[in-house]
């Protein structure tokens, strides 16, 4: 017997029709004889009502939670008194019922699926994703890849795949190797992103390129990251910054709409690099609550609070009133980022208590009136080499923002743009300059004189990330398309020529051979539909997560294999 419609296209419509239905018994109740089932199928539930002497019975009887069941009845509304809107106002009167399969008894209770221990979940993944939240999590994805797919295949975007068994993409993480059977004692690099063949299709004249392209990097995980995940990864030929940054932002918009039925506000704020870091302590700020941290080097200068007196910078950010254990807690967070401490104020009237109150007493009035703190609120400070102490404090910034729920008054997403990156960072463990975003980002084209020179590091890059209520969304930037200026690149990160060849020589050939210019961006997908999901983690919008050691608990990957197989790709597991 072939069903009649899924359970969620059932309506008005279909009053007093025969149907059939096909799912999941998701829970059998006995009421004096009759029996309640609730059959789900991915659409939704519907309640079905067998009565005793009902010809389906007997099959009926048999029916225990997650059996397979087909089910014919008469669709009708329920009783007035038991509505209580859309498909709970109706039921099914069975008059057929048919065991299409039966289930062992589910190691968890589906219905209370968030407070299972996750590693239950991900062990019986299959079981896990059969609950209302991750199906839903599921469609949603698919809503929004459909969503991507479209708007960028009406924009001129071409979907090309990109090798996964290939050579290492300097994205800054560790890579995942493959062995080579082939070719002993030779590995593949499984990619971290498709950076070079993106920019090698540019160079081969497909101007507008896109791929939900897997990844992989072997990094210590995290609530948003997984070791392979999903990039939406795009490339532009004849393009500049604001070229790019205008498609995203229709891009975003349009995924929005279309998946959630949400406006979001264009254009995107754009905040630079510097100013990100100056004002909110973090290269993606948390935009849904400003609390914007004040700069009072200058007030602290030569004072009477020597810690201060002599700081290259002294940052201070206005908390509510806090307990003593409050603050002992977020004094704890900025450690933990890097700061020697916390020191703190109250504000008491017109002056302050507590925490460094004895060494402020002539600068009271300023301080009150430069960071605007209310009586009874507290100021808590950082203090030392600018990064370290805006860091330090960007940290406690969001610490508050956990504690205060400050998010909550703001909207549910906000987006920005962050520009301006450096160009290199300084490695303090190598003590050497690296690249920022990765080496083949352009530099600002009034800095490309700067290489080389003592001031290249304050050299700003083409390269722009996508922020999200405190989350990297995206990032990417405008590549370098002159070989020169490649060069200058590869030399001022320390990279030697034969280095350079080793690792990208085919690259380099290709940049030679007329590349235009280009630019680009990736997305973190898996993220991106963590935020609009509402989800604490990627792993609840990824069908089959890893665990927070990286591990496939239900596949049992990573696992070890048998000798034979490790002599045929010549690899031998050396003993600890
Ligand atoms: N390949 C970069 C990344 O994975 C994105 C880009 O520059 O387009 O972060």
């Amino acid at each position: 017997m072939k069903r009649t419609s899924l359970i969620g296209q059932l309506g008005q419509a279909q009053q007093q029709q025969t149907v059939t239905l096909q799912g999941w018994v998701s829970r059998r109740r006995d009421l004096g004889g009759l029996i309640f089932l609730e059959l789900r199928d991915r659409s939704g539930t519907v309640q079905v009502q067998v009565e005793p002497d009902s010809p389906a019975f007997a099959e009926a009887d048999r029916l225990r939670a997650e059996y397979v069941a087909e089910i014919e009845g008469t669709f009708q509304p329920r009783p007035e008194s038991q509505r209580k809107g859309g498909l709970a106002d109706f039921e099914v009167i069975a008059s057929r019922v048919k065991v299409l399969n039966a289930a062992k008894t589910p190691p968890f209770e589906l219905d209370k699926g968030e407070s299972v221990a996750e590693d239950i979940r991900l062990k019986y993944r299959y079981l896990d994703l059969r609950r209302g939240e991750m199906q839903r999590a599921l469609m949603l994805r698919s809503k929004a890849v459909t969503a991507v797919t479209e708007f960028l295949d009406a924009e001129g975007f071409l979907q090309v795949e990109t090798p996964m068994l290939t050579k290492s993409t300097p994205e800054g993480a560790r890579d995942f190797l493959v062995p080579s059977r082939l070719n002993p004692g030779e590995f593949y690099a499984l990619p971290q992103s498709p950076q070079l063949f993106k920019q090698l299709l540019m160079i081969a004249g497909f101007d507008r390129y896109y791929q939900l392209a897997r990844c992989f990097r072997d990094e210590d995980l995290r609530a948003d990251r997984q070791p392979d995940f999903t990039q939406l990864d795009m490339e532009m030929s004849f393009v500049e910054q604001d070229d790019v940054l205008e498609v995203q932002e229709r891009l975003l918009v349009h995924v929005f709409r279309r998946v959630l039925d949400v406006e979001l506000p264009l254009p995107f704020p754009r905040m630079s690099y510097f100013d990100a870091m100056d004002r909110y302590g973090s290269d993606k700020p948390d935009l849904r609550f400003d609390s914007a941290f004040t700069d009072v080097t200058g007030l602290f200068r030569g004072g009477e609070f020597a810690a201060f007196a002599s700081a290259p910078s002294v940052k201070v950010l206005v908390a509510p009133e806090l307990t003593r254990k409050q603050i002992d807690e977020l004094e704890r967070v900025a450690k933990q980022n890097g700061a020697g401490g916390l020191a703190w104020l109250r504000r008491d009237g017109e002056g302050f208590t507590g925490g460094i109150s004895k060494f402020v007493g002539g600068i009271a009035p300023q301080l009150i009136e430069q960071t605007g703190v209310a009586p009874g609120g507290t100021l808590l400070f950082a203090a030392g080499e600018w990064k370290k102490a805006v860091t330090a404090l960007g940290a406690v910034r969001l610490a508050l923002r956990d504690l205060f729920d400050l998010a909550a008054g703001g909207p549910q997403f906000h987006v920005s743009w962050v520009v301006d990156f450096p160009q290199l960072e300084f490695d303090e463990d190598s003590q050497s300059w690296t690249y920022m975003h990765h080496p083949f980002t352009a530099p600002h084209p009034d800095d490309v004189a700067l290489f080389g020179t003592e001031r290249q590091g304050e050299m700003r890059a083409q390269a722009y990330d996508l922020v999200m209520n405190g989350f990297e969304i995206g990032g990417g930037s405008v590549r370098i398309h002159d070989p020169e200026v490649q060069a200058k690149m590869f030399q001022a990160i320390g990279f030697s020529e034969e280095a350079a060849r080793e690792k990208f020589g085919f690259f380099l050939d290709a940049l030679e051979y007329g590349t235009p210019p280009h630019g680009g961006i990736a997305w973190g997908f898996d993220r991106l539909l963590m935020l609009m999901s509402g989800a604490g983690s990627i792993r609840e919008v990824i069908a089959f997560p890893k665990n927070n050691r990286g591990a496939d608990l239900m596949a049992q990957a990573p696992s070890p294999v048998e000798d034979a197989q490790l002599a045929e790709v010549g690899v031998q597991v050396r003993g600890e």
